[in-house]
């Protein structure tokens, strides 16, 4: 897929990559900690001191396998986790009061360089099983999870709804630090393991989810969240009143959508900024965030929060939309009520401090539902707030078919949570099929027991 010039024009790349040797001199200053609290406070555990190593000594192919042996999503990783509470947030150099070293940019500057010549991915057995595993979805956790198993020698199917892979990767992650044509770049590595891909392939029913368990050995969801909340206000159904997921899909993966002269987003969370900050990029000349309650209790990280305001994105603290004016012409504003919040954190509207706020455009951005019809129709599945339930550590379910990582497991974290857990759920699997190999079931097998 080629991004379109208009889109590399706006979302240049927030953090350049390295020239070799600036990579290198970098490199030299790392430590090579021998407790590595980089490596401790990565969920997939990259060996960060060794792959930094492999940079100086000027091995970028064994750097980059050395990522990838963790993660096999490091080139995306390296340009979309908050870095700054993760391994750049524990590097021992904050101790002495120095720059931590800049991991990210330099993982990428390995997976770049094992992407450009052409690296490939190797497998950990050469033996072939006959298992067949489907992973549902393509996301981050469902590409980790099938890479895991196929690397083992089993057969994985993934099956997407969508018409390209990559899960928030491709279709939700800010252009300007993961571009969808890097997203499909590396799954391409997936793909040469031997991966089966089947798109716009929704699996929907009861009756879908039968089936496949007739045919695969196990099923991993990765399924990630569902629709996003609506504001559930007066005027919320205008066609102007936009869902910042499918705002941000659009401008990814196809034309970039128009944009007003002013817009307001609701929320605060990081989908949130990122739409803010695209739909500056896009040409709105004010962008404000409205959020019912303070700074403080954003849920976006705070260097993204620095980012937006360095965008141009205004910020209204304690507001509420309470109605969307609009009249033949489109959107002219949203009408809002200031908020108290007590001493417990409950919020009250202020009597009488009602005001409009003119935009012609809303975007929201206030969480996601989980995908609660599909999971309730996974026979067995245990969910808890709408959560699959599992074993952290393999990433079981309670029911002995089914297995489950990313956000419809955690309710919505980073894309190296799903990748660490979908890494767990393919060893997971491996082991309980080495322990008891299966070829596919037939109705009426253990695992019925649980339905
Ligand atoms: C706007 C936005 C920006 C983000 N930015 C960042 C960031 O900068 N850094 C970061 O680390 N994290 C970020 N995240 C979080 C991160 O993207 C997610 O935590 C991660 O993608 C979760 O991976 P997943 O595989 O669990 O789910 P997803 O990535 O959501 O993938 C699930 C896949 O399953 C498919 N699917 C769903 N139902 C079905 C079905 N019934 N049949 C077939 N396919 C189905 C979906 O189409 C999707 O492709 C962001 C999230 C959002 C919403
Ligand atoms: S903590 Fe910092 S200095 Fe130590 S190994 Fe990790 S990156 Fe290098």
């Amino acid at each position: 897929m080629q991004q379109s010039k208009e889109i590399a024009e706006r979302f240049p790349d927030l953090h350049p990559p390295f020239e070799a040797q600036a990579a290198i001199a970098e490199a030299n200053r790392c430590l090579n900690c021998f407790d590595a609290p980089c490596t401790g406070a990565c969920p997939t555990h990259i060996d960060v001191p060794r792959f930094i190593g492999k940079i100086a000594r000027d091995n970028l192919r064994g750097s980059a396998l050395t990522i990838l042996d963790a993660n096999v999503l490091g080139a995306s990783c390296s340009r979309v986790c908050p870095v700054d509470v993760l391994c750049e947030g524990a590097c021992v150099l904050h101790r002495y009061n120095k720059k931590p070293i800049e991991i990210a940019r330099l993982q990428r500057f390995a997976m770049d360089g094992f992407h450009a010549a052409g690296g490939t991915l190797g497998r950990k057995s050469r033996e072939e099983r006959p298992e067949k595993i489907a992973c549902i979805g393509a996301g981050p956790a469902s590409l980790a999870c099938a890479a895991e198993l196929r690397q083992c020698g089993f057969q994985a199917t993934v099956f997407e709804r969508r018409p390209l892979p990559g899960g928030l990767n491709t279709y939700g992650v800010a252009e300007y630090k993961l571009p969808a044509h890097a997203s499909l770049e590396e799954i391409e590595l997936i793909r040469g393991l031997g991966v089966e891909f089947r798109y716009e392939t929704e699996i929907r029913t009861q009756e879908d989810l039968v089936t496949l368990e007739r045919e695969f050995d196990r099923l991993f969801l990765g399924v990630g969240l569902g629709a996003a909340h609506r504001l559930g206000i007066p005027g919320d159904d205008h066609r102007d009143v936009i869902d910042a997921l499918q705002f941000i899909a659009r401008y990814k993966t196809a034309d970039p959508p128009a944009v007003a002269e002013s817009v307001a987003v609701i929320g605060a969370g990081n989908t949130a900024i990122d739409a803010a900050n695209a739909a500056r990029r896009l040409g709105a000349s004010n962008v404000a965030i409205l959020y019912r309650r303070g700074e403080r209790h954003m849920s976006a990280f705070a260097f993204e929060y620095e980012h937006a305001k360095q965008e141009g994105v205004q910020f209204q603290w304690r507001v509420m939309p309470v109605k969307i004016d609009s009249d033949e012409r489109g959107i002219c504003s949203i009408e809002c009520v200031r908020v108290a919040i007590g001493e417990n954190g409950v919020l009250a509207a202020v009597p009488g401090s009602n005001f409009h706020f003119a935009c012609q455009q809303v975007i929201y951005a206030i969480g996601q539902s989980p995908l609660l019809e599909l999971l309730s129709a996974c026979r067995g599945v245990e969910l808890s707030h709408g959560r699959v339930v599992v074993n952290r550590a393999t990433g079981a379910t309670s029911n002995p078919k089914y297995f489950a990582g990313g956000d419809c497991v955690n309710g919505g974290r980073e894309v190296v949570d799903a990748v660490a857990d979908g890494k767990r759920a393919g060893i997971g699997i491996a082991q309980v099929l080495k322990v008891a190999p299966q070829r596919t079931s037939s109705p009426g097998a253990p695992e019925a027991a649980h339905a």
